[in-house]
């Protein structure tokens, strides 16, 4: 049998497997109507970051979709570690999935008939934007005719496989020669962005939208970071045009940590360049990320 984990593994029906063998069936429910949630720790030096919490959100997500995939916590815990551990990476991407699966009873529309099921996978780790175009500052498109889907839609705050308005905003941005897109919501105020927050620093307070957007654990760590280097921190509503008046602006993710953003559509942040204040963040993140208080290092079980 092929055990070659260099592109990664998964745990899936109880076994870890190199990624490329891992499949799901074409008629999951996951796979026809995107009924998915799931969560991603991100993996540094053979060390979860703040695994507690992820774990919190993910079970707070399988709640407020109604599923039970029939693992405890501790087992899910056993299944990231020994997947983690058999891939050998020592920085990684680790996706842990709940998906509705198919009725037991053939051909039900009853979402309550479906068998649901617990999967995960890791990869190398993921920058949602790359190191180098980070440091330098991305440049964002801010869209002005997509818009993130309604809270009342899809509950932003349960991470979501609904990307249509993400993947038709990256079409946009991408067109224009822009690296990612973030979306405002109907009512004129910033939301996020492909798999980040979003944040606008004016003067000494630091300000990111509370209300339809997924609460990111980065988000939260970067919140707790500014607090500690004297900033005042703000989750409130962020108008368009408050946010394209700041003196600066970055985004976090658990694909990369602070990014910093040098330009959003035709205006400049910080001259152009990243921003003291994003760059800072940046440095403190990834300390973080090795500080024993929040790892949990890898063991093989
Ligand atoms: C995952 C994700 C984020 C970032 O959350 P982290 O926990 O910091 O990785 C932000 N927005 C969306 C839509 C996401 O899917």
């Amino acid at each position: 049998m092929n055990q070659d984990f260099t592109k990664g593994a998964a745990w899936i029906k109880g076994k870890v497997v190199p990624i490329q063998n891992a499949t799901i069936g074409v008629t999951d429910w996951a796979v026809t109507h995107s009924d998915v949630t799931y969560d991603v720790v991100p993996v540094r030096d053979h060390g979860f970051f703040r695994l507690n919490e992820y774990l919190d959100r993910f079970e707070a997500s399988l709640t407020a979709c109604h599923m039970d995939v029939g693992l405890s916590r501790e087992e899910i815990i056993h299944a990231l570690h020994q997947m983690v551990a058999t891939s050998g990476l020592q920085d990684a991407y680790v996706a842990m999935v709940a998906a509705r699966g198919v009725p037991v009873i053939p051909g039900s529309r009853d979402p309550r008939d479906c068998a649901n099921h617990f999967y995960a996978w890791c990869v190398p780790y993921i920058h949602v934007v790359r190191p180098e175009v980070a440091e330098a500052g991305v440049h964002v498109m801010l869209s002005d005719t997509t818009h993130r889907i309604p809270a009342d839609s899809v509950n932003p705050r349960v991470k979501n496989y609904h990307w249509g308005d993400f993947t038709q905003g990256l079409f946009e941005a991408k067109t224009a020669g822009f690296e990612t897109v973030v979306l405002p919501d109907h009512a004129g105020n910033i939301t996020e962005g492909p798999g980040f927050n979003v944040f606008a620093v004016k003067g000494n307070t630091i300000i990111t939208p509370d209300a339809g957007v997924l609460h990111g654990i980065t988000r939260r760590t970067v919140l707790e970071l500014a607090a500690a280097q004297g900033f005042s921190v703000q989750e409130r509503d962020l108008p368009i045009a408050e946010f394209m008046e700041a003196d600066e602006v970055f985004l976090s993710s658990s694909g990369g940590g602070v990014i910093p953003v040098a330009r959003v559509n035709e205006r400049q942040f910080s001259n152009g360049a990243a921003g003291a204040v994003a760059l800072g963040l940046r440095q403190a993140y990834w300390e973080m990320t090795q500080d024993d208080c929040y790892r949990t290092p890898v063991v093989a079980p």
